[in-house]
């Protein structure tokens, strides 16, 4: 497929003003895989240090010891590298550009305003009881008050735990007693596409669950001042507390192996897992790759569309560009609301010049066809960025065409919760873009194809995507469980972190994530990864979304069911059907030709917006009791109507 896929050769004036080009690319690439020691020797620089560390790698990958450390003697604090460090040259700068769900309001917090706040919330944490060491619990609106109680519990060593503001009670319940947290942050409400939802009414009735007694206060910000239930001695008011702080806190002197945070997996594929992120290596990854990645220039407009809940949020809305003095814009609301040119016009209102979103936003806002975003020039974009599941060819030529005007590279960036930060992508100044493909490894990266008895494989071929070595943003541990952390990625192939991705390697090198491997269909004997057969069905102008499965098929082993949700105001008839499986074969062969093929309105997703394939499966074998862990599925009502329009084989 790649032969024939358009290649975008890296423009001139991106390679003679980027943080590399291809030949420092390639120096810098080669140098931190031969010598990793001194390379993150010398990115650590990057931060400032209360005691810089003279230890920097330690790291094991080994099944019975799976141990990993960077900077392990090195003492820091993640506030003071996002804050006290810039208060200098950019006091005056704004740090946070927040847009609220609503157009007409928005706010600017300069970098003098996000320390102060920040330091009168880690006063008020204090009061709280709230210590080095302690896990708190944030569940907030998209809202600056959560950038700050990031930074504040990191200011005083207390370790957060974000779950996304979408969530039910029960999960907000789980993952309390998880963390065994000592505090909830929320707020009244939070407002998204015009709809309010009961955040604080979500957490009371989290904190009837057995095993939350744990949680002491909830501290709550008055976002909408909604009527709410109030618990005396339990519930403090956001600003009545913090207001009357003071603004100046020490910080803790943090080591780089303390942990920062503790954040849960989207659950695409099963139970979310609890991933613990440490200090010093995951602050100096997400620094750095947030600089490269979107070669990241002095005053530039940057904004990840993501939410704080995901790791996304944590790393590229709050870490990665606070550590690098950026300006970060932070989006209440959703990119429909109040209408599907919502992104457009928030990129012309705030001069935006670099935007990070999802495959799942592109291809939601390509099937309203090319004239979405006409109520916008987005004339100040210079480079776009994807990220969460594999981008369909046919959505990255849209996204760069419609959105991007022709102009602006596209960096798709493969990586997860647990590697912290951006693994696989290229660099705008130094990596010709192949639609599709996430390209090729960042510093330090060392990915594997590998066979399933864990055999390297080498050269252009496909195979399971492992990681051979650590990298500094790696998650060290499942919180309160590293057996389950060796289980799930290092039991698989010995010596190897193991991603659950398939891949497929061309003959440039460069990676293309093929689906998950749990996904794989086998057809005939002949394995397929999902991304191929999806892409070509999104790529008929009919076709907004689509998601392939497999179900068990007598002859074949297999067969192919595809959920496909159309564009707008296109039909649904048979014969429609019929030219979706002529296309698939023509594109792909035969092989790939669809058994079934079922219209759907709407296909489930986990909150963060990735398509959740298990749920599919279990529907196409008609398997509809035990659909598994619903809970991070962000409509179940979809899943309703699929299992009602059902097609028998
Ligand atoms: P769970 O681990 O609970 O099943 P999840 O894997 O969806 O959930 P995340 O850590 O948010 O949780 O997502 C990481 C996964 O998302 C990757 O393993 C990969 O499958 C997919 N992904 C992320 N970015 C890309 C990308 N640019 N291209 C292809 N796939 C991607
Ligand atoms: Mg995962």
């Amino acid at each position: 497929m790649s032969d024939q896929q358009n290649v975008y050769p890296v423009r001139d004036d991106f390679a003679a003003n980027a943080w590399a080009d291809k030949a420092k690319y390639e120096a810098m690439y080669q140098q931190s895989i031969d010598d990793p020691e001194g390379f993150w020797a010398e990115q650590a620089k990057r931060l400032d240090w209360i005691k810089a560390p003279s230890k920097i790698k330690n790291t094991s990958f080994a099944r019975d010891n799976v141990d990993i450390r960077w900077f392990e003697d090195g003492l820091l604090n993640v506030s003071a590298n996002c804050l006290d460090r810039h208060l200098d040259k950019r006091g005056d700068q704004t740090a946070i550009i927040w847009e609220g769900d609503n157009p007409d309001e928005s706010k600017h917090i300069t970098y003098r305003e996000l320390y102060a706040r920040t330091n009168q919330l880690a006063n008020a944490l204090k009061e709280l009881g709230i210590g080095k060491g302690d896990t708190v619990t944030l569940y907030m609106p998209m809202i600056p008050e959560a950038a700050m109680a990031m930074l504040a519990c990191s200011r005083i060593g207390a370790v957060h735990s974000v779950v996304f503001g979408g969530f039910s009670p029960d999960a907000v319940a789980q993952r309390v007693i998880g963390a065994d947290s000592r505090l909830v942050i929320t707020a009244d409400e939070s407002v998204r596409g015009g709809k309010h939802v009961p955040l604080k009414e979500n957490v009371d009735a989290a904190l009837t669950r057995d095993g939350t007694d744990v949680c002491k206060n909830v501290l709550v910000v008055k976002r909408t001042g909604g009527e709410i239930e109030w618990k005396e001695g339990r519930d403090v008011w956001f600003d009545e507390l913090v207001d009357k702080q003071s603004n100046e806190c020490e910080p803790e002197a943090m080591g780089a192996e303390d942990p920062l945070f503790i954040l849960y997996t989207s659950g695409s594929t099963g139970a979310p897992k609890g991933l613990k992120h440490t200090t010093g290596g995951y602050l100096t990854y997400a620094a750095m790759t947030h600089q490269y990645v979107f070669d990241y220039q002095e005053g530039e407009i940057y904004w990840c569309t993501a939410d704080v809940g995901w790791v996304t949020g944590h790393s590229y809305i709050v870490y990665g560009p606070l550590a690098n003095g950026a300006t970060t814009l932070m989006f209440e609301g959703v990119p429909s609301y109040p209408t599907h040119g919502r992104l457009g016009d928030i990129v012309d209102k705030h001069n935006v010049n670099i935007l990070y979103t999802a495959p799942t936003a592109v291809r939601a806002l390509m099937a309203h066809g090319d004239n979405v975003m006409d109520s916008s020039k987005r004339d100040s974009l210079r480079l776009l960025g994807s990220v969460g599941e594999p981008i369909n060819p046919e959505a990255w030529e849209w996204f760069y065409r419609v959105i991007g005007n022709e102009k602006c590279p596209i960096v798709d960036t493969w990586w997860q919760t647990e590697t912290g930060g951006i693994m696989i992508a290229p660099l705008p100044g130094a990596t010709p873009l192949k639609p599709g493909s996430a390209t090729v490894p960042f510093f330090g990266v060392k990915p594997a194809l590998v066979d399933n008895e864990g055999n390297i494989l080498e050269g252009a071929t496909e195979g399971n995507l492992v990681l051979l070595d650590a990298w500094p943003g790696q998650a060290r541990s499942i919180w309160g469980d590293h057996e389950r952390y060796t289980q799930t990625y290092f039991s698989t192939y010995d010596g190897m972190y193991f991603t659950g991705d398939g891949c497929r390697r061309d003959e440039d090198g460069y990676y293309w994530i093929t689906g998950r491997v749990d996904d794989v269909l086998n057809v005939s004997g002949h394995r397929m990864g999902t991304a191929e057969i999806e892409s070509s069905l999104v790529a008929h102008s009919a076709v907004a979304e689509a998601a392939v499965v497999g179900f068990p098929h007598d002859i074949k082993g297999q067969g192919i069911y595809i959920y496909v949700t159309l564009s707008d105001g296109i039909e649904a008839t048979d014969e429609l059907k019929k030219e979706l499986t002529q296309w698939v074969r023509k594109d792909i062969g035969p092989i790939a030709s669809p058994d079934v093929i079922q219209w759907a309105p709407g296909l489930p997703k986990t909150r963060s917006g990735k398509i959740m394939r298990r749920i599919l499966r279990k529907i196409a074998a008609n398997e509809c009791d035990g659909l598994g862990d619903t809970s991070t599925l962000a409509d179940p009502s979809v899943v309703d109507e699929l299992i009602e329009h059902r097609v028998n084989q």
